[in-house]
């Protein structure tokens, strides 16, 4: 789906929360949205870079964007259902959800994971989503066709040696969408997978510290997936796991 051309107006009149919207793809895919017609909802725990990512949209002369300063390692279920009512009060739905944030943790041997740490990227990558997906899903389903977009990995499809907390985390992430797409399917959301691929971010460099990030799609290259799934024109898929990238 990266060759999708999406209309100028795909997002129009759309409400579409972003996670980790200061940074890396999350910034990239909320000014995006914004390009598109959508009111986006920035949560991040940086407010400095969410202002900067509001100041961004803002002066392109988009919608004015809501931001939403949330540290996601600290987050309960109460925060998430407080976040949720706001939304519905503010905007009466919520069409769009994209699950972006994330940490990557230390790779390291199986057998050296450190507990703290296993618990710290759970939390952030898989507990965090869950509870912020619960407390949404009515926001959602007074929208009229809604999408809700999750962060995969290769290394949530295939297990890679030293990789083991993130991927963990990222096979529980399929496992949650593939989840929801069945338990909704007849219902007006849907619930797909998104898998970057390699792409020039601080996550990238933290991973591969030896690679030319140069050689790197940017987030704006694999932008087209990102917009297909949250526009209508998906509107039949549901359960699926994209790839940006070529394999
Ligand atoms: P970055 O590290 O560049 O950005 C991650 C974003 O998540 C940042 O805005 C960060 O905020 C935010 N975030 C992290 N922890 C928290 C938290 N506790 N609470 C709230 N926000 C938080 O990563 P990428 O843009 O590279 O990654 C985006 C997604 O894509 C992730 O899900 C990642 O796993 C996935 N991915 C990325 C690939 C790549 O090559 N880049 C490849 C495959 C998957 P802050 O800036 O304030 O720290």
């Amino acid at each position: 789906m990266n060759d999708y051309k999406a209309p100028s107006k795909l997002l129009k009149d759309k409400v579409i929360l972003v996670t980790g919207a200061g940074d890396g793809i999350g910034a990239q895919a909320a000014k995006t949205y914004a390009a598109h017609g959508a009111t986006c909802i920035l949560l991040g725990r940086t407010v400095s870079k969410l202002e900067a990512v509001y100041d961004d949209i803002v002066n392109a002369g988009h919608a004015e964007p809501a931001i939403v300063p949330l540290d996601i390692k600290g987050a309960t279920p109460n925060h998430y259902q407080q976040m949720a009512q706001t939304i519905i009060d503010q905007f009466g739905r919520l069409d769009g959800l994209l699950h972006n944030a994330s940490i990557l943790g230390h790779l390291s041997a199986f057998k050296d994971i450190d507990p703290q740490e296993w618990q710290d990227v759970m939390q952030i990558n898989l507990n965090g989503m869950v509870y912020m997906t619960q407390a949404l899903i009515p926001a959602l389903l007074k929208a009229e066709n809604a999408s809700v977009v999750f962060t995969t990995s290769s290394v949530g499809r295939k297990g890679r040696a030293f990789w083991g907390t993130y991927a963990v985390s990222k096979f529980a992430t399929e496992g949650v969408m593939q989840t929801l797409a069945d338990e909704y399917k007849t219902k007006n959301v849907r619930f797909n997978c998104i898998n970057p691929g390699g792409t020039r971010t601080n996550m990238r460099a933290q991973a591969f510290p030896a690679e030319d990030p140069n050689a790197l799609k940017t987030p704006e290259d694999i932008m087209p997936t990102y917009l297909y799934l949250m526009g209508d024109e998906s509107a039949e898929v549901n359960g699926e796991s994209l790839d940006c990238q070529p394999k």
